[in-house]
């Protein structure tokens, strides 16, 4: 049997593809991408011709049993998402699921990736949870769903990645600001490896009004990373805190 390659391809700066990758996915008998069109235009780039198989969230089941077959047969096919690395927050799973029970070796290559960007810049608000964190990708679209979504991961000790998208990013900030107390800090990574890449680091209460600041503030892709509880005494702290911000706010609407 073949090999399937699960190539991580750039966030944004297309110079951020490895040696590596180019060089796989030169060789590649074919690749299967999640959008022909957004593939055909990195490889455009990167002055390449090859056979691009369509395997994106609607077909994955099908494309893997495709790729699983050509597999078997001995080829070398690469596999990328449209931005990234495969797999996290993007399909990728089932095919890689079928190349290994078609026997297939399945070789990743690393590279970029926007939780792990991001967090390789979160400093010192990775400290309260002593480094640890936990991947979330994007929350539920579901506003009920997302708020215990919310709620339980605010308690937890460690920090927290999320992806969002610029439609959802206001909601987002402000349903933060409702869960978390004012001064947990969230790192604001905004188009990141791109031209407009942003970088900010603000307090829960603050996110809203970094955004509204300025109309650019909201375009773009984001990852947010936010400071975890810590431990011990996280909880009566956080309620602690809570109770002042409430009575900050009460105190704000008083005559
Ligand atoms: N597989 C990708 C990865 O490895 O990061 C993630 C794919 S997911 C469908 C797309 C989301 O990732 C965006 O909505 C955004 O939250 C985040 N993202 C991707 N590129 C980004 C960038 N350049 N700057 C900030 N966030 C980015």
């Amino acid at each position: 049997p073949g090999t399937l390659y699960v190539v991580a391809t750039p966030i944004g700066n297309v110079a951020d593809l490895s040696a590596r990758a180019l060089h796989v996915l030169a060789q590649a008998d074919a690749i299967a991408c999640e959008d022909t069109r957004n593939t055909a235009h990195l490889l455009n780039r990167l002055g390449l011709h090859k056979p691009l198989l369509a395997a994106h969230q609607h077909n994955e089941m099908e494309a893997a049993q495709h790729i699983a077959a050509r597999l078997a047969a001995g080829e070398r096919i690469a596999y990328v998402s449209d931005a990234g690395t495969p797999g996290i927050s993007d399909p990728g799973a089932k095919i890689v699921a079928a190349a290994r029970a078609a026997g297939a070796r399945v070789m990743p290559l690393p590279g970029a990736n926007a939780a792990i960007t991001a967090l390789s810049a979160a400093g010192d608000l990775l400290d309260a949870g002593d480094g640890r964190f936990t991947f979330v990708g994007f929350l539920s679209p579901k506003a009920e769903a997302r708020e215990a979504q919310l709620r339980a991961l605010a308690a937890r000790p460690e920090a927290w990645i999320l992806y969002e998208a610029p439609h959802r990013i206001a909601a987002t900030l402000a349903a933060l600001a409702a869960v978390l107390p004012g001064e947990r800090r969230i790192l604001i990574g905004r188009e990141l490896t791109k031209l407009f890449e942003q970088l900010v680091v603000v307090r829960a209460d603050a996110a809203s009004g970094w955004l509204a600041a300025d109309a650019a503030h909201a375009k773009g892709e984001f990852v947010l990373v936010v400071e975890g509880a810590g431990e011990s005494t996280a909880g009566e702290a956080g309620a602690t805190l809570n109770a002042q911000h409430v009575l900050a706010l009460l105190l704000a609407e008083l005559p």
